[in-house]
């Protein structure tokens, strides 16, 4: 799906019933100019993370929007209503909001109409009506549940957009439109940075292997959007053989959804509590331009099979303030493990379990994930 053929031919239409996809000229992309990053060299020496039961705060279940063939952009026709879906971002929701939200709003203004629906309230809702409301529509979300109980708060969230489709079912459109949507994103979420009510900010982050790293393939979005990039380097923290290191943002979920909440009913916009079962639901809304953003429950509604669960555990630790940095990497001992440096507490990750729906926490995966982490600052 290029997004020229998203876009391909329509005039402005005020009136109900389906129009034709509109036209747009893409949007220019500059390279992003990154000065220097307010953090440590990455060959710094890195604190230990104090990983121990005792310093437990809290442990979250989420269960990320996994679509196998990538995210859904796209307008289609429901009933007599235009809607332009997008939902199914995997691993990477917060990462590519901004950008896919720059898409979707494109496709959804060109219908012509002011009064626009957005459904759901995560990162991807919220950043597409905040996209609408900017180029001056009058927007409406209506969703089931709004932060902070949303997906999207459970989110680690480090900038990475990764796990989003399997490899084997994912269309090269698909790609080039997710490539386009980090630069923007990237670009976006720099503007956040380091502003306290965004709780977005910069952090050193670190990819270990005992493996030689693949470097046939560029990050996504392009390896300028990973400042510093060292990639494949011999040695490592943690005495792996071979690590990526880069500089990238940190977004503390807790507090940026806030924000965009704030941002949004700021600036006028309404929210109203509503569940949707079928896709006959979208009739009872007034508004005929609608955007779908329900991330893991369009799947019902909208039956796409594709969609599945990708179960995420994560424990909390007390907050550590000379961690600054992150990692990833696969241990024989304790599998998947990866660390973030939020500001409200040190964050231990490393679960992705597809097609489970239970938002139950484990306590073994929370034995996992501290004895894990602690052997690994151990090795320091
Ligand atoms: C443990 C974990 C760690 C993660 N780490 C990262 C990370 O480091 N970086 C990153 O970029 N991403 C990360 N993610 C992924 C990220 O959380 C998701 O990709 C993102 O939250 C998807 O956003 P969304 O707005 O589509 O979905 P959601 O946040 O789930 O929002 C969906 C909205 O739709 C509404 N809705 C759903 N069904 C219905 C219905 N039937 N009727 C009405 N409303 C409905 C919901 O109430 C909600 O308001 C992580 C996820 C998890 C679980």
């Amino acid at each position: 799906m290029r997004r020229r053929d998203l876009l391909a031919g329509l005039g402005a239409a005020g009136l109900g019933g389906c129009v034709a996809t509109p036209t747009l000229n893409a949007p220019v992309v500059t390279p992003p100019q990154i000065g220097s990053a307010l953090v440590q060299p990455l060959d710094a020496p890195m604190a230990p993370v104090q990983s121990s039961m005792d310093r437990v705060t809290r442990t979250l279940v989420g269960l990320r929007p996994f679509r196998k063939p990538g995210p859904r952009l796209e307008a289609v026709c429901v009933g007599g209503k235009d809607v332009v879906h997008n939902y199914g971002h995997g691993g990477g929701g917060v990462s590519l909001s901004w950008g896919v939200a720059e898409l979707a709003a494109d496709n959804a203004k060109a219908f012509g109409r002011t009064e626009i629906a957005v459904l759901g309230a995560g990162s991807i809702g919220l950043s597409t009506a905040l996209e609408l409301q900017r180029a001056g529509a009058d927007v409406t979300i209506y969703a089931k549940d709004f932060p902070p109980y949303t997906t999207s708060n459970i989110a680690g969230a480090m900038w990475h957009p990764v796990t989003l489709y399997e490899r084997d079912q994912v269309s090269a459109e698909t790609m080039e439109m997710l490539h386009l949507a980090s630069k923007i994103a990237f670009l976006r979420f720099i503007a956040y940075a380091n502003d306290p009510r965004y709780g977005v900010y910069w952090i050193r982050q670190y990819s270990l292997s005992n493996r030689p790293m693949n470097t046939s393939r560029p990050y996504m979005g392009g390896d300028a959007l990973y400042p510093g990039l060292k990639r494949n380097q011999p040695g490592a923290p943690f005495g792996f053989a071979y690590h990526d290191a880069y500089y990238t943002l940190m977004i503390d979920s807790d507090l940026y959804m806030r924000a965009l909440v704030n941002d949004f009913l700021g600036t006028g916009g309404r929210m109203v509590e509503q569940t949707f079962d079928t896709a006959a639901d979208l009739e009872s809304l007034p508004q005929n331009t609608i955007v779908n953003c329900m991330g893991l429950g369009s799947g019902a509604v909208f039956e796409d099979e594709s969609i599945i669960p990708a179960r995420g555990q994560l424990t909390f630790l007390l907050p550590q303030n000379d961690i600054d940095y992150g990692y990833a990497g696969w241990t024989r001992e304790h599998g998947q493990l990866y660390m973030f440096p939020r500001k409200t507490g040190v964050l231990l990750g490393g679960s992705f379990d597809k097609g489970d729906w239970s938002l139950e926490p484990r306590e073994d995966e929370v034995h996992r994930m501290v004895e894990g982490h602690a052997a690994l600052a151990a090795r320091l």
